[in-house]
């Protein structure tokens, strides 16, 4: 339409952010339900019964050495370096069957990837997992989604600090505030947030509340390149206010 008919205040034809970067567990994948899963048997094997809800939390998209000590600590055991050893191995163990058993999709996941590839955007795999589970989780993803993927133990800091977000720009060669970075969790959030990338929160296991560095979403489902230009548009308008 033309300019002098557009609605006030919005802008149809937003400039799209030159990358998407997309976190994977509970953004892409339902694979926060395995991790549970295996922090749970490891508990058990702590002599622990269940994660507290609160706990559950904690753990939700942190780094795996972060989630271990939230189970020690709800187990009521010392961690020592020979036993923090064997719960790590049972951890990865456990959880690299389950992702090789095939991960199912978050909704319109597949379809977003798809979409953003068609819109000519530069994207990148973004997580806090650690390379060898990320490698048996992108079997069933499809590694051609993405131009460049960043595990957590591939950087100095994993989420809530910038460093996989940072890493993960500079690796495309953009600056992270031309980028929209796609996330479920608050330690993702703050993640992407710190780097200066705008957020798309998709939230999944719990409620993401709206904040100036993002814009809230239920779903990826009907997620269109036009979206993303606008939550771009609206958080950098928010953060020039
Ligand atoms: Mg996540």
């Amino acid at each position: 339409m033309p300019a002098e008919e557009r609605p006030a205040g919005r802008d149809v034809d937003a400039v799209p952010p030159a990358a998407v970067l997309f976190d994977m567990d509970g953004t892409l994948i339902d694979s926060e339900k395995v991790w549970d899963r295996s922090l749970v048997e490891v508990l058990r094997w702590l002599g622990g019964t269940d994660l507290s809800a609160q706990a559950r939390r904690e753990t939700l998209g942190g780094n795996l050495r972060n989630s271990l000590a939230i189970v020690f600590r709800e187990a009521g055991v010392v961690q020592t370096p020979e036993l923090a050893d064997q719960a790590t191995r049972r951890l990865v163990g456990r959880t690299a069957e389950m992702f090789e058993g095939g991960l199912p999709w978050r909704p319109g996941a597949l379809t977003a990837l798809r979409t953003v590839r068609e819109a000519g955007l530069a994207t990148a795999l973004v997580t806090n997992t650690g390379r060898y589970l990320t490698d048996k989780a992108l079997v069933g993803i499809g590694v051609e989604h993405f131009d460049v993927t960043v595990c957590g133990d591939e950087v100095p800091r994993g989420k809530p600090a910038p460093d996989p977000y940072l890493r993960a720009a500079a690796l495309l060669g953009l600056a992270p505030e031309d980028c929209v970075a796609v996330e479920d969790s608050p330690t993702g959030i703050a993640a992407a947030e710190a780097s200066g990338a705008t957020v798309l929160a998709v939230p999944c296991e719990v409620p993401i509340p709206p904040g100036p560095g993002r814009v809230v979403r239920p779903t990826l489902e009907g997620l269109t390149a036009t979206d993303l230009a606008a939550a771009h548009r609206e958080v950098r308008e928010q953060q020039a206010a």
